[in-house]
Order: structure tokens, then C-alpha cells, then sequence
């Protein structure tokens, strides 16, 4: 992303005013402490392989986890590896994620999947502008990919970090959040020097637990003494 050099310094200007140092530290020793009881277990987050990460990102797109779960354990055992789903009718793959609604990811899938086997050997590839010229690939997915497969200090930004940060250090984004070149900078920011993959998972699951879009539990949350959004008297929950 581009931006003007008057953007940069109104950026900056922001972002620095936020983001006082002690406060980006007790925000994360608070989210990393909340992530030690509370991070939630799904299939493919017991695995390192950029394959089965890859088909996870995909069916997680726009779509509630639990109801991927069992798709993807039924879409793993059918399709173990890029070759079985570059090399499989497209009929089969769109049967298979039928019950998952957008029905034009079966293809992008399997195009990102033949793409990978030609372009790449079969491997898929570690860098985030690699990742982007696939199919379906858009900025979080890729860097989603780069932390959680190949450990890239990489944050995510999508519609639950975004209001976390907007109403934990008092930022205002845009009205599409994910193409809010401040608030991928603030992302970034916040997350620390190591385990980023850990990170985008604890911000994601913080965000759909506790910072929720309509009824934040603000009276349980363990970062209330120092947001923004509760403590300027926002507060519902
Ligand atoms: S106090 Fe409320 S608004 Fe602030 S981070 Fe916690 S849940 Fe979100």
C-alpha cells in the first residue's frame, strides 16, 4: 500500500500518541495471559503444514470455524495433499464444500492448488507477494499463511482485530476495515517480535469471546483498566 508522505506523518502522528510504550506492553501481556486459558483448538491448528493450512485459510473465509470443522477434517482425508486436489474433478471439490455456502472458493482452491504445482514444484510459497498472485489469496490469508506456516513475525488484520485496536487504544478506521492502511500499521505494531502466528490466533478468538461486535463482555475482560472504548464511558456490557 502507498501513501502520501502527509498520510505517513498523520499515521504516525496517530499511532504514536496511541501507542505508549507501557500500554503496548500490558496489552499484550494481558491478551497473551488471556490466550493461555482460552485459545481455542481446531484441526488445523495442530499442524505446520503450509498445505493443510492453506485449504484451512480457504474454508475459513467469511465462515464461523465450528462449521468448518468437520468439512475440513472430511476435505483432508479426501485430499491429503496438493497433487490429490490439483488432480481431482471440480465437481467433487464443490460436492464437498457445498454445505459451506460461497461457492466459488472450490475453484479458486483448486486453482491456487494447480497454480502452486506448476509455478512452484508443489510447494507452497513463503512469500506474502507470492501468496497474493494466487487465486482467492487475499492480504490476511497470505499473511495468515506466512506467520502460521513458515513463522513470519506477520500480524493480521480483519473485522475482530480491527475492533479490538479501534476501541482498546481510541483508533478510528475507516468504514472496510481491511483496507485500512492505519490499521494494518497499528496491527502490525501491537504484535510482538516473536510467535506472531499465536498472536493472530489470540486476537481472533479474543475478538470473538470477549471484544464481541455487539455486546463486548467488557465487565470480564482483562484489558478493561486501560481501554479506551470502557473507560471513556462506552461501555454496555
Ligand atoms: S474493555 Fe470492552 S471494549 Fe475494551 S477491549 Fe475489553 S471487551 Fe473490548
Amino acid at each position: 500500500m502507498v501513501y502520501s508522505n502527509n498520510y505517513t506523518l498523520t499515521l504516525r502522528m496517530v499511532l504514536m500518541k496511541n501507542f505508549d510504550r507501557e500500554k503496548l506492553q500490558w496489552f499484550r501481556q494481558q491478551l497473551q495471559k488471556w490466550a493461555e486459558a482460552n485459545l481455542r483448538d481446531f484441526p488445523w491448528r495442530q499442524t505446520s503444514d503450509p498445505y493443510a493450512l492453506l485449504v484451512a485459510e480457504f474454508l475459513l473465509q467469511q465462515t464461523e470455524a465450528t462449521r468448518v470443522v468437520p468439512v475440513y477434517q472430511q476435505f483432508m482425508e479426501r485430499y491429503p495433499t496438493l497433487e490429490s486436489l490439483a488432480s481431482t474433478p471440480l465437481e467433487e471439490i464443490s460436492d464437498l464444500l457445498y454445505p459451506l455456502g460461497f461457492h466459488f472458493r472450490a475453484a479458486r482452491l483448486q486453482q491456487a492448488a494447480k497454480l502452486i504445482r506448476t509455478r512452484y514444484g508443489g510447494r507452497v510459497p513463503e512469500k506474502e507477494a507470492e501468496l497474493l498472485k494466487l487465486p482467492g489469496v487475499g492480504k490476511y490469508t497470505a499473511r495468515s499463511l506466512c506467520a502460521s506456516a513458515f513463522g513470519q513475525p506477520l500480524a493480521v488484520l480483519d473485522t475482530n482485530v480491527a475492533r479490538i485496536l479501534e476501541r482498546f487504544f481510541g483508533l478510528q478506521g475507516g468504514r472496510v476495515k481491511s483496507r485500512d492502511g492505519m490499521l494494518w500499521d497499528a496491527a502490525q505494531r501491537v504484535a510482538p517480535q516473536t510467535d506472531v502466528s499465536r498472536w493472530n490466533l489470540t486476537l481472533l478468538d479474543f475478538g470473538a469471546a470477549v471484544c464481541t461486535a455487539s455486546h463486548p463482555r467488557c465487565r470480564d475482560c482483562p484489558l478493561q483498566q486501560q481501554c479506551e472504548y470502557f473507560t471513556k464511558g462506552s461501555v454496555l456490557g
